[in-house]
């Protein structure tokens, strides 16, 4: 039976404090517990249950966070412990950090952890022992690749739609739309603040019309107009980029609510669309 259409937005924050990995990071102000009050306030705006994909130092420094999220009935699952790129590490080695992270979410209260996300997308070709492992510690998603090819990472060939990898567990490939020059990752992140709005319309149009859930992916500095300034991890100390990873972040919320009153969006949990597409 096929899905009935509905515009599906699968909302997801990765919960993750970039302080933590910038040098000297501890002397700037922890920020992360007030930007999920302002995501929760807009989820709860539209009376949604989200998807937090988090990394392992999270409940150290933020102690009541996890149990509160659980609490507001979100999804919480797992996003490294370290967050380090997969391709940088063995089966072994990617094994045992999720583990960590796995400990880390329960001990602080998570109750299910079935979701996985890879640190900057970086799930490819090379690493398909990912799957086995993933479903060998339970999990039954991951929403890790970026199905085309990317300056970072990325896996051309994938395809944009769900695939189920083996018996038990799906990737959910980020949702992509075609620019001038590459395939980008619209809904999340610095392309979300940064493209032109109209890009970012005909883009949730393209999919919707598809029937097509949008998967997303943004971060508590996404949206943080008052952090101090700072050399963000994981953009090679690249200036240009670093300022862009400051854009802005006082339009995100107003550009979601647009996209949920031009399309009526239905925001849903990576969780539930994964049981949903397993009962069709
Ligand atoms: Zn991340």
């Amino acid at each position: 039976m096929s899905r009935k259409k509905e515009n599906l937005f699968l909302f997801s924050v990765d919960l993750e404090d970039v302080r933590l990995r910038v040098h000297k990071g501890l002397s700037y102000r922890p920020r992360v517990e007030e930007m999920i009050e302002y995501y929760l306030d807009f989820l709860n705006k539209y009376q949604a249950k989200a998807t937090f994909f988090t990394v392992g130092d999270i409940p150290k420094y933020y102690p009541s966070l996890i149990n509160m999220l659980v609490e507001e009935g979100h999804e919480v699952a797992c996003h490294s412990h370290k967050h380090l790129p997969i391709t940088s590490q063995t089966s072994k080695e990617f094994r045992d950090d999720l583990l960590l992270n796995m400990e880390s979410l329960y001990t602080a209260g998570a109750k299910e952890l079935i979701g996985y996300r890879a640190p900057t997308y970086s799930l490819t070709k090379d690493t398909p022992w990912v799957f086995e492992v993933l479903t060998d510690l339970g999990f039954r998603y991951s929403s890790s690749v970026l199905p085309a090819q990317n300056l970072l990472y990325g896996w051309k060939d994938f395809g944009e739609n769900p695939r189920k990898m083996n018996a038990n567990l799906w990737e959910i490939p980020v949702s992509l739309r075609k620019g001038s020059f590459f395939k980008v990752p619209f809904s999340g992140g610095v392309y979300f603040r940064f493209l032109p709005f109209y890009f970012i319309k005909r883009s949730f149009d393209f999919h919707y019309q598809k029937n097509r859930a949008v998967t997303s992916y943004f971060h508590p500095y996404d949206i943080d107009v008052d952090q101090e300034r700072f050399m963000h991890p994981e953009i090679n100390n690249n200036w240009m980029y670093n300022q862009l990873m400051y854009f802005n972040r006082k339009k995100v919320f107003t550009r979601l609510h647009k996209i949920m009153k031009l399309y009526d969006s239905k925001i849903i949990t990576y969780k539930s669309f994964v049981e949903g597409i397993d009962n069709e």
